[in-house]
């Protein structure tokens, strides 16, 4: 049976290898619906190669400039804000494929879990901001959220040689990031392109920094925390800069499962489309006479301090963790644009977080609310620096 896709972020990064995992099987997946931010002219493209019966463009302007009038009949064509939640509950769909970056994942998401859509999850902010609600919700309606990360993936396929209450620690690797190694001084003032350019994969702009700082690091322990239903203090991370090994398992008779493939999106993103089964290859192949060693060091949380502000964010738990996704959004932002230096991320997250009441028990409204207020404290730290000669 074909599954049906609908998939929202399809210009970004995850987005573009998700539509060369259909090209590759065209018997096994169709798409339904395909949305995009502000990439109208990527959208039409894809629109015109795979005729979904849906289409968004959450940008207004973007949605101007977009020929709808020249769509194939029987295309709707839904814009603005809101259309990402539309197109989610409009699209018949099997599979909601969720390759959004930041906050604006997260309304669809739980559109898709309400539905009943079993989930393909790479907007790694929807877990880390609202993970728990999001699993309850998810296993109140019986709706498998199956993760894109790489490390997650890697996860889920190490789980399946055990019992849940057999396993004694998730091992998440971390390539290090291009700065790994180096001291806070060499890496203060880094210039955009440097902290882009990431030595083992190729992914979209706020992931990248994040992998620079470490923060994606302290995220994914999150994500994990809450897909996988581990405590946080039995989910580490070791730096692993040949980035073969996705990520282990430590089971309680002192087996560690892990997972390895060459660096490439398509193979986690395939595996989240055809979970449980396992269909052939669209992604590239390791070969393991190419890889002289592996190695294995300690994070070094003293130049990354981002890691373990994320996890004392974890630990503290409520709205905390919603609030620090929000802040570090806006900080990056700043960042690539030029608006404050690499060395500050960390320093204005700690400044933001401190002024945070923290909520335990949440709904999806106050996740809303927190991220206005993280936005606008964030944003309020960040042009007073700029200010400062
Ligand atoms: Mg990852």
């Amino acid at each position: 049976m074909v599954t049906r896709l609908l998939l929202l972020g399809s210009t970004g990064s995850i987005g573009r290898q998700c539509l060369d995992v259909v090209r590759a099987h065209p018997d096994q997946f169709t798409i339904v619906g395909l949305a995009t931010n502000t990439n109208h002219r990527i959208l039409w493209d894809q629109t015109l190669e795979f005729h979904p019966r849906w289409i968004a463009v959450a940008d207004e302007n973007a949605a101007r400039e977009f020929p709808r009038d020249r769509l194939p009949e029987g295309t709707g064509f839904l814009s603005g804000p809101e259309s990402l939640t539309e197109i989610t509950r409009a699209a018949e769909a099997d599979v909601a494929v969720i390759a959004t970056v930041g906050a604006v994942g997260f309304k669809p998401t739980f559109a898709a879990a309400a539905r009943g859509l079993r989930i393909a999850l790479a907007n790694k902010e929807v877990l880390a901001m609202a993970g728990g609600l999001l699993m309850q919700t998810a296993r109140t309606r019986g709706v498998p959220i199956i993760p894109i990360d790489s490390e997650h993936s890697a996860v889920l396929q190490c789980l399946q040689c055990g019992r849940p209450e057999e396993v004694e620690r998730i091992i998440l690797t971390a390539s290090g990031g291009p700065f790994r190694g180096k001291k806070p001084a060499e890496f203060e003032n880094v210039s955009i392109q440097e902290a882009l350019n990431h030595p083992t994969w190729s992914m979209g702009a706020k992931i990248t920094i994040d992998s620079a700082t470490l923060f994606n690091k302290g995220l994914e322990v999150i994500e994990a925390h809450h897909l996988f239903d581990v405590p946080l203090d039995r989910i580490d991370v070791i730096v692993h800069p040949q980035s073969v090994i996705h990520s282990m398992v430590e089971f309680r008779d002192g087996s560690i499962m892990a997972q390895l493939g060459d660096a490439d999106m398509r193979t986690p993103i395939q595996y989240a489309l055809s979970y449980p089964c396992r269909i052939s290859r669209s992604g590239r192949k390791l070969n393991l006479l190419d890889i002289s060693q592996l190695t294995f060091y300690p994070p070094d949380l003293e130049s990354f301090p981002c890691l373990a502000i994320a996890y004392e964010a974890a630990r503290v738990g409520g709205t905390m963790p919603a609030y620090m996704s929000v802040a570090n959004e806006e900080l990056v932002d700043a960042y690539l644009h030029d608006q404050i230096c690499f060395g500050a991320i960390p320093r204005y997250l700690e400044e933001s977080l401190s002024h945070h009441h923290v909520v335990q028990s949440y709904t999806l409204n106050d996740i809303y609310e927190v991220d206005r207020e993280s936005r606008r404290v964030t944003r309020e730290i960040i042009s007073r620096a700029r200010v400062k000669p």
